[in-house]
């Protein structure tokens, strides 16, 4: 039997996890600046929280959730996004009754049964945020431009940010009739999904890449702006103007998910091809009450990690780490007697600082230089039998092709000024 990480998953290694790393690194930076607190909820929950929060008539729900039932009988299932355990977790520790105001943000692989194709995994990574408890315009800037300083500092400045209002309670229905008028007089063009959402959630339909091309002509959502509906999206865009945020109108901008109202934002970059969107994210004034909650609104967003990377660094994840080799020291053993001593200066290097890697004993002084060279020492430090005896090792520099026998308490400082010549 030869196991293989499951369908649509695979390990994040050498230079992915690498730059996962470095995104993670830039991202809590930024949050930190911006006020933001790191959460960890659960990888999964009850299932009716995603039904509820989510909505039953989304692809999420209806095709692509990882339900299961645990020994206890409860239905369960993997988290397909990160905002519906938040909510729950902010109604759970009473976050709500403190004032109302929480931003959180976190970092983490979210499950959703997807067809796996080019950057769409079954497993993916998700950097996202939720704003809790200001319904203002301010709020939803204050999310942009910290989203626009998450991407510059992963080195993603080549991005579009799209922007929609998707209306709210009170004028969403107006649109909806309007729309499912027109939608009816292309009935004959609709695809399978789309003649049944039809019935249920025909907003999606604009958002449907088969048939988009059709929809040149439907109504839009900014004609159907309540008064109050217009006034926010008036003051975001005058906020966003006054610092010079570049942002493109979107008006057929839906989101896959039924609890946003009013902003909808989506972030692409070129060169991603077909899957070109990073990240998405919008106002959800309601999801909070719709959990059992107060009437508190808030606005979040998620980035996918596995894009950022790709933007970030193209073709050249799948390659191995290219660590700085002057920085790698390796310790060489060479004849009996040498473990304790390898050994001891193996950890004194450590603790100065250095990475450093020890040779397995026993093994040939020729198949431990081989190990060196591959694991790309800058440096190997030979504990031989015969320089031992005077107290002395052999400094190997692999870049300069030099080496010299010196005291092993001169080791570190030897390194160090070797380091800063080269
Ligand atoms: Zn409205
Ligand atoms: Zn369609």
């Amino acid at each position: 039997m030869k196991y293989t990480a499951p369908r649509g998953t695979r390990d994040l290694k050498d230079r992915e996890a690498q730059a996962f790393q470095a995104l993670e690194e830039s991202a809590r930076r930024i949050f930190q600046r911006y006020g933001y607190e790191e959460i960890r909820t659960p990888v999964f929950e009850n299932v009716e929280l995603f039904k509820r929060a989510v909505g039953d008539t989304t692809d999420i729900v209806e095709k692509e959730m990882y339900v299961f039932e645990d020994r206890g009988g409860r239905k369960l299932a993997l988290r397909p996004e990160g905002t519906a355990g938040i909510v729950r977790a902010y109604l759970e520790h009473a976050w709500d009754k403190s004032g109302g105001i929480k931003k959180l943000f976190y970092i983490g692989p979210m499950f959703r049964a997807e067809r796996p194709q080019a950057g769409r995994y079954r497993e993916f990574w998700q950097i996202g945020a939720e704003f809790f408890g200001n319904p203002s315009a301010q709020a939803d800037a204050d999310v942009l431009l910290l989203l626009q300083d998450l991407l510059a500092a992963s080195g993603l400045t080549e991005v579009k940010f799209l922007i929609n209002s998707i209306g709210c309670a009170a004028c969403r229905p107006v649109f909806r009739e309007a729309l499912l008028k027109y939608l009816d007089s292309k009935q004959g063009c609709l695809c399978d999904d789309c003649k049944r959402r039809l019935a249920r959630n025909p907003l999606r339909c604009l958002d449907c890449k088969k048939d988009m091309a059709h929809f040149s002509d439907a109504p839009k959502m900014r004609d159907s702006l309540c008064g109050a509906c217009q006034a926010h999206d008036q003051e975001l865009k005058g906020l966003l103007t006054s610092v010079q945020f570049p942002y493109e109108e979107a008006p057929c901008l839906v989101r896959g998910l039924d609890y946003y109202s009013r902003t909808v934002f989506e972030i692409t970059a070129p060169g991603l091809g077909a899957q070109d969107a990073l990240g998405a994210g919008g106002r959800y004034d309601s999801l909070v009450k719709t959990l059992g909650g107060p009437d508190i609104p808030a606005i979040g967003f998620a980035l996918g990690m596995d894009r950022m990377a790709s933007a970030k660094y193209g073709d050249s994840l799948s390659a191995g780490i290219q660590p700085n080799a002057c920085s790698r020291i390796f310790v060489a053993l060479a004849g009996q007697g040498t473990g304790m001593t390898g050994f001891r200066v193996l950890q004194d290097l450590r603790k100065a600082g250095c990475t450093a890697e020890i040779g397995a004993p026993g093994k040939s002084l020729k198949a431990q230089m081989r190990w060196a060279d591959a694991w790309k020492a800058g440096f190997v430090v030979i504990v031989g039998e015969e320089e031992l005896k005077r107290g002395r090792v052999i400094l190997k520099n692999l870049q300069k092709h030099e080496q010299k026998e010196i005291e092993i308490e001169n080791l570190k400082s030897e390194i160090e000024e070797q380091r800063e010549k080269s």
